[in-house]
């Protein structure tokens, strides 16, 4: 799957109030915009785990492949 039409197709979930973390899969905060902002996609929110583990490896320069991501793997 192409990143623009995951990307878009995740943005589409959380405008409709799904609140599970796209990248690992779990529930994240209720209120979406208290979770955290991912680094890798621009508006797109994921869990604060996640946001951790994203700034983690930014440091260590290791994204973690969105193909790994939980929405992408969902939707193979
Ligand atoms: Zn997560």
């Amino acid at each position: 799957m192409k990143i623009t039409v995951l990307e878009e197709s995740i943005r589409r979930r959380q405008a409709d109030g799904c609140t599970i973390c796209p990248r690992c899969g779990r529930s994240m905060k209720p209120r979406l915009h208290t979770n955290a902002l991912s680094r890798q996609l621009a508006g797109i929110y994921v869990c604060d785990d996640c946001g951790m583990d994203e700034a983690l490896r930014a440091l260590a320069r290791c994204p973690l492949p969105l193909k790994e991501w939980r929405a992408a793997r969902a939707e193979k």
